[in-house]
């Protein structure tokens, strides 16, 4: 098996503007370059084969994280300073993503951007993002936009970039905190809003043989104002839960809540069998990683501190 790329040259952007106009000049066999965690193995394997690679990397002002009335990310953020960053404390979903991807040398070299313009099915972000409503605004030759993050990812490998448009910027809308959302008791104690992703990986280098995320938004203690779940790696792209949504709002969570949430996510997930473990093995997987998921999710929007990380198995 060749382990080198094919030729091709290499050419530096200074600005998402200059990295858009190169990409336009240098035509359809150039590609943008972020981390090259995904771009540079594939091209190793001749998989992909670029003659020109534009590389985003050395433009200033790219990666940042600024917490100010929501969430924004810069395309160019790295997994492990998302890990990091006490910027994400209200968002703990994205904590757990960011730091159970891989292991540290891809979480310093791979970025969000890079993630989501690959549109791996079995990547982390998809479904994180989704259950947080996350918007990507992007920058191409006909100027900037704004797209919904369900609008973005359009099946696998599949997203709504146009030729030579790039990502730019991911925003996410910060949750409701206790004491300014719903308050049906009151207290300042309820209202509050908590997620949780959690991912099942046969060992830390390798993708997610099933996943859940889970965000969701509390009226009362233990009764749920708003709720959304995904699944990555059980479908062509990350795969919405509307009836464990519909249950979970639907009153007071308890014990037969989750088991309602279990069977749901079990109903429709699409899992394939694969080296990862068979078909039948990932979806017994992903009831039981929801029931953890909305399990976290939920204590953490009651304010109990909650520690999550992927299963190894
Ligand atoms: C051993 C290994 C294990 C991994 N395990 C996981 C895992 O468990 N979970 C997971 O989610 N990921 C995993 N990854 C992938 C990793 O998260 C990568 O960071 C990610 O897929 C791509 O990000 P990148 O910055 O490296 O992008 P690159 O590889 O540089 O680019 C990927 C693609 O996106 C395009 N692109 C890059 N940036 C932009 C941009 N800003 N706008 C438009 N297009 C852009 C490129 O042209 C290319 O087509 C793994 C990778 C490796 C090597």
């Amino acid at each position: 098996m060749r382990m080198y790329p094919a030729a091709f040259a290499y050419h530096r952007a200074q600005s998402y503007s200059d990295a858009v106009s190169q990409i336009c000049q240098l035509g359809e066999d150039a590609k943008f370059l972020a981390g090259g965690q995904s771009l540079i193995p594939l091209m190793k394997l001749r998989l992909s084969t670029p003659r020109h690679l534009v590389d985003l990397g050395f433009i200033p002002g790219t990666s940042y994280i600024h917490g100010n009335g929501g969430l924004r990310l810069g395309a160019l953020t790295r997994h492990a300073a998302i890990a990091a960053s006490p910027d994400v404390a209200r968002l703990s979903i994205l904590r757990d993503c960011a730091a159970g991807i891989a292991d540290p040398q891809v979480r310093h070299m791979g970025t969000i951007g890079g993630s989501l313009a690959e549109a791996d099915p079995t990547g982390d972000w998809a479904p994180v993002l989704l259950a947080t409503g996350a918007t990507v605004k992007t920058l191409g030759p006909n100027g900037e936009r704004s797209i919904d993050i369900a609008e973005f990812i359009l099946d696998a490998y599949q997203t709504g970039l146009q030729p030579a448009e790039l990502i730019t910027e991911i925003a996410i809308p910060l949750p409701p905190q206790a004491g300014t959302g719903h308050q049906s008791r009151g207290s300042a104690r309820w209202g509050g809003s908590g997620g949780a992703y959690i991912a099942l990986k046969r060992c830390a280098p390798v993708y997610a043989s099933a996943s859940v995320a889970v965000q969701l938004t509390l009226s009362d203690e233990a009764t749920c104002a708003d709720a959304r779940v995904y699944l990555g790696v059980l479908g062509l792209t990350a795969t919405r839960v509307p009836a464990a949504e519909e249950v979970l709002r639907s009153g007071t969570i308890i014990d037969k809540t989750m088991e309602q949430v279990r069977r749901a996510v079990m109903d429709i997930a699409e899992p394939v069998s694969d080296m990862r473990g068979s078909a039948d093995y990932k979806r017994q997987a992903a009831g039981a990683l929801a029931k953890l998921a909305v399990d976290a999710a939920l204590r953490r929007a009651r304010r109990e501190p909650v520690e999550v990380s992927h299963l190894y198995a």
